[in-house]
């Protein structure tokens, strides 16, 4: 039989609205012996079917909608459907085929799994109990569905410690995927690690920033902050930018980029690196007089959570406003922010 999670009077509102998660707070009382990842049924006070989800009694989030279909059973043949929606979703003239985000988590009805694809490879990220607990399934769905050669898991994300789960990298399905992989965006040529790339080895959620961005400097000096491994000065560049500076803190990080500059062919007098503080570094660049016709501002995520807001709200203003101090007049400042928390 099927364990039963049933909620506080009242609480079935936001699930009525299809929020699909189920907090620990509005949870009156569970039927039944669930382990974490197990699949149980959602009922209100009144003892009404609202749906079967994912449950996890070791974190805030108790549980993550699978179905709100009463006579929908979760298993193999689940995912598979759940998937071929998603890549169907996909075929879209602004979307390349080969390189893209094929599954995005509660978007595609699927909490907790997020796949990328960088041509035969696919990027599988689990970040739920409910999304280890159908592993394998989901591997098998995605081979089945995209025929990609190999999946590669990397399931090393930080929010895994809110869900008890320690982190998981390597290969699940295929072989070893090769050290790099070149891809396309809008025509620029990138080279992607899976391995030892943030998140998934590429912000595949930025292509569209990134395209229009780089639409912008034409003939124009630009100051890229936070760049990591240059995707925004490489768009600008390829877009006719006449110059553009690359600030990271991280060594490697710019010489990835300098490697995909070369690779793209893009004259080196075009560019300037500098492995530096952000913070620093604006302050060092506006004693020297320096000034921009375009900044970008892509930073980490400052707030982790929202304990975190007030502490990075100042981080925010503070590199927004150097960067207004950085541009010169009738410039432009693109600026983003990764903090869910704020
Ligand atoms: N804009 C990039 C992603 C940025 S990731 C893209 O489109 O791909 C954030 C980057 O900020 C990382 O490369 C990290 O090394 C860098 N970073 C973090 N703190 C920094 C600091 N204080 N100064 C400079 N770089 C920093």
């Amino acid at each position: 039989m099927n364990s039963k999670l049933i909620l506080k009077p009242g609480r079935e509102k936001s699930l009525k609205r299809r929020h699909p998660w189920i907090f620990s707070s509005g949870v009156a009382r569970l039927e039944g012996d669930p382990r974490a990842g197990d699949t149980v049924a959602v009922q209100s006070a009144q003892g009404e079917f609202l749906a079967w989800a994912a449950y996890n009694p070791g974190s805030q989030i108790s549980g993550r909608v699978w179905s709100w279909r009463q006579n929908e059973k979760i298993g193999a043949a689940f995912f598979q459907r759940r998937i071929r929606a998603a890549l169907a979703a996909r075929v879209h003239p602004t979307i390349p085929a080969d390189t893209c985000r094929l599954v995005h988590g509660e978007a595609d009805g699927l909490p907790g799994v997020i796949a990328d694809r960088y041509g035969d490879t696919l990027v599988l990220q689990l970040t739920t109990a409910g999304a280890e607990a159908w592993r394998e399934d989901i591997a098998d769905a995605l081979l089945q569905v995209t025929a990609a050669a190999r999946v590669y898991e990397r399931s090393d994300a930080d929010v895994r410690d809110l869900e008890g789960l320690p982190p998981r990298v390597g290969v699940l399905r295929g072989d070893e995927p090769p050290e790099t992989i070149e891809i396309r965006e809008h025509g620029v040529r990138f080279l992607v690690d899976v391995r030892r790339g943030h998140k998934t080895g590429f912000y595949l959620d930025q292509r569209t920033n990134r395209h229009i961005v780089g639409k912008l400097p034409r003939d124009k000096d630009t100051l890229n902050r936070f760049s990591y491994t240059a995707r925004f000065s490489l768009h600008a560049l390829a877009e006719g930018a006449k110059h553009v500076t690359s600030i990271d803190s991280s060594a490697d990080a710019l010489e990835w980029g300098k490697r995909q500059a070369a690779l793209n062919g893009f004259d080196e007098s075009r560019a300037a690196w500098m492995e530096a503080d952000v913070f620093k570094a604006l302050r060092t660049l506006r004693d020297q007089g320096k000034s921009f016709d375009l900044i970008v501002l892509d930073p980490p995520k400052f707030a982790p959570t929202a304990a975190h807001a007030e502490k990075a709200a100042r981080g925010y203003k503070d590199i927004n406003l150097l960067a207004f101090k950085l541009l010169r007049p009738g410039g432009l400042l693109a600026t983003f922010s990764c903090s869910g928390g704020i």
